[in-house]
């Protein structure tokens, strides 16, 4: 079958069922088409995003400028490997650090893989710079948390969905709930050979759990005083999607190492990256870690220009605002609701809960009937539905997006 031929979306979704792994449970929508804040499926219908690819498309579907700049590299080299230098990395390198004000930077492709870089920089720091014995460093978590996919993350994941069946675990973590500083001092008070604390500023795929105001601030002193890193995992909230650059930012916190995905590219190619000082990041040497892709010419070019893009269209301004607006509106439909309990989130990151059990389905109903509707959102946990459009909205296009949501929900009210 040639991939120029056209597809029907029953026939994409037959394909995907009969040849793809089922690790994921997709709306039944087959998209073909993006521009800003629009999708198109296959047969033409224009939807709102609501998702934004988990916040990995804040400058919009094939931002124009995001486009050019890969299509331009992508015709004069694409990789060389990290055996050789390019002169894209280092460019890259010098505009990201002083975009977030740290030294260095170690780039790799996927969210997941940039958490364990970070793990792995947090452990080897502690065994080199803070004396911890061999084999004994250990990481503080959040319970709830969502930092990717692999076999270490995972290990300290309570989703049973993720975990059930790929043990044996990775040890070494210890988890406390999340937004209390209390059960974090006591885990630094009592236990030894803490090397860091590894948290979301705001726990997107829990179902965008924003913490108290001072948790962060709070948490990074208490970090600075038993000398273990602070390491935010910035993959769904950086890149201005919560209102500021990063969620961290709210609180004036400058964490000891800063993880990125998702956005940093603009959604147009997987780049990540872990940001930290010197005194952290000179503990990697070569050959202790790497990645064939990592650095790549093109992943350089593509997040300079989605970075750029982020500030001269002032996307954080616009989250902010636009952020405001959409929880003004929603609460104000909320109080006279019975099917919507609570709407929450900072900046164009924000979730209704609605008001029925966690497994109910409903929840997925009012995503099918948003999408009839032209809007496309999913839920993240059971009876939560996160909505984080492309940050490049306009105050019309929200306005017309909650008319949608509101509309859509008045068709559940009992
Ligand atoms: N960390 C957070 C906070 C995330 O939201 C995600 C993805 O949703 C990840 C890590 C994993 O990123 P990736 O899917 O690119 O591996």
């Amino acid at each position: 079958m040639s991939v120029l031929e056209k597809l029907s979306s029953q026939s994409a979704i037959a394909l995907e069922e009969k040849y793809g792994a089922h690790n994921y449970h997709p709306l039944p929508v087959v998209l073909s088409k993006g521009e800003g804040v629009y999708m198109w499926d296959v047969e033409g219908k224009k939807y709102y995003d609501f998702l934004s690819a988990y916040s990995a498309v804040n400058q919009g579907h094939c931002h124009p400028r995001i486009v050019a700049a890969m299509t331009r590299q992508a015709k004069t080299l694409t990789l060389t490997s990290r055996a050789f230098h390019n002169d894209m990395l280092g460019r890259f390198e010098a505009y990201v650090t002083s975009y977030f004000g740290f030294d260095k930077v170690l780039p790799m492709n996927t969210g997941a893989e940039a958490v364990e870089t970070a793990i792995k920089i947090c452990r080897k720091w502690a065994y080199e710079k803070k004396n911890i014995p061999e084999q004994q460093a250990k990481i503080i978590v959040c319970e709830n948390n969502f930092h990717g996919r692999t076999t270490t993350i995972i290990s300290f994941s309570n989703d049973a969905d993720a975990r059930e069946n790929f043990g044996p675990y990775t040890p070494g973590f210890i988890k406390i709930p999340y937004d209390d500083l209390t059960a974090l001092e006591k885990v630094l008070k009592e236990q030894e050979h803490i090397a860091g604390f590894l948290v979301e500023p705001i726990q997107g795929e829990a179902g965008v759990y924003v913490p108290s105001e001072g948790y962060l601030k709070g948490a990074k002193q208490l970090c600075e005083k038993h000398q273990v890193l602070f390491i935010a995992d910035e993959i769904q909230t950086g890149i201005a999607r919560t209102g500021e650059i990063l969620a961290v930012d709210h609180e004036e916190v400058k964490p000891d190492m800063l993880i990125l995905g998702k956005a940093i590219s603009g959604g147009v190619y997987p780049v990540s990256a872990v940001l930290a000082d010197d005194h952290i990041m000179e503990v990697i040497k070569p050959g202790q870690h790497g990645s064939t892709f990592g650095g790549n010419p093109v992943a350089a070019a593509v997040a300079m220009e989605a970075l750029a893009v982020v500030k001269d269209e002032q996307l954080a301004d616009n989250a902010q605002k636009l952020g405001v607006l959409f929880r003004e509106k929603l609460q104000e439909y909320i109080e006279g609701s019975s099917i919507v309990s609570k709407v929450r989130g900072k900046g164009l990151l924000n979730a209704i809960v609605i008001n029925d059990s966690d497994q109910s389905d409903t929840a997925w109903n009012i995503c099918l009937k948003l999408k009839d509707n032209g809007l496309l959102a999913k839920p993240t946990h059971g009876n939560i539905i996160r909505f984080a459009p492309p940050l490049v909205m306009t105050q019309e296009q929200l306005l017309d997006c909650v008319s949608i949501i509101i509309n859509t929900l008045k068709e559940f009210e009992v």
